[in-house]
């Protein structure tokens, strides 16, 4: 479904993706993880074209993302995107946050946007919330939201970057419930997190990544119990 083939990128001197080669099978769950400043970040950015690459190249389901003729509302229509920040928008409802990109992007009508808005909301818990405002929600709720967005698109991969950081903790148990539903219903999935319990839960394998390098992957247990690198290892006493 995703295909990375010897990615490099920099930005100006930095190299912050050094040859990046990486498959991710349909239904596939991975979990990327590594310290501040490693990457995460810029290689799931790549994914869906919000940054650009200098040398190699990334399929996504057949679609070459970084060629010119790359048809990027189309490409960005199928990959759903959920980041630390939830960016709602604050002035429309619930219901009219999640109804947006099926009607201008997929160019449904608004009775059919919103039949899928609120199953949406359903799925994500929050039925009772569609008229609400953004700023009346608990930052878990607001999250719950923006995966409520990104699926009514009815996506074929969703990306999630460190969806869970900018959480109180008592709100992080719920966004990842829902994304342990996800994960049940055989969608693809991208997640860079530092939730070792999910990741041992849900990920069919874990990345390590440090300086803009895949250093380690294995499935959670093996990697997170019995590290091959001292990099891995050092990591993963910080986060525990
Ligand atoms: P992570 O998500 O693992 O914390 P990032 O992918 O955000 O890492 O960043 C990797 C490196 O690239 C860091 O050194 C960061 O400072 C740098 N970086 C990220 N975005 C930019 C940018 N737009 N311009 C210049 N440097 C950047
Ligand atoms: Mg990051």
């Amino acid at each position: 479904m995703i295909e990375f083939k010897q990615v490099n990128k920099w930005f100006g001197k930095l190299h912050v993706l050094n040859d990046i080669n990486l498959d991710i099978a349909p239904g596939e769950v991975l979990v990327i993880c590594g310290p501040s400043g490693s990457g995460k970040s810029t290689l799931i950015r790549c994914i869906n074209r919000l940054e650009p690459i200098q040398k190699g190249q990334i399929i996504v389901d057949g679609v070459p993302v970084h060629d010119k003729a790359t048809n990027l509302t189309k490409l960005r229509a199928d990959i759903g995107f959920v980041f630390q920040q939830f960016h709602l928008y604050p002035h429309m409802t619930v219901l009219q946050n999640v109804m947006l990109a099926p009607v201008n992007v997929r160019k449904m009508s608004t009775a059919d946007a919103e039949k899928i808005a609120r199953e949406k909301l359903t799925q994500v818990g929050l039925t009772d919330k569609a008229g609400a405002y953004p700023g009346q929600l608990s930052g878990g709720q607001q999250q719950r939201v923006a995966i409520a967005r990104g699926l009514a698109m009815t996506p074929k991969i969703m990306l999630f970057d460190e969806p869970t950081s900018a959480l109180d903790p008592e709100m992080i148990g719920e966004v990842l419930d829902v994304m342990v539903n996800l994960v049940s219903e055989g969608m693809t999935m991208c997640v860079v997190t530092h939730e070792m319990g999910f990741a041992r839960k849900v990920a069919d394998r874990v990345l390590f990544m440090d300086m803009g390098k895949i250093v380690e992957t294995g499935k959670p247990d093996e990697f997170f119990d019995n590290p091959q690198t001292h990099r891995a290892a050092d990591f993963i006493s910080k986060i525990l």
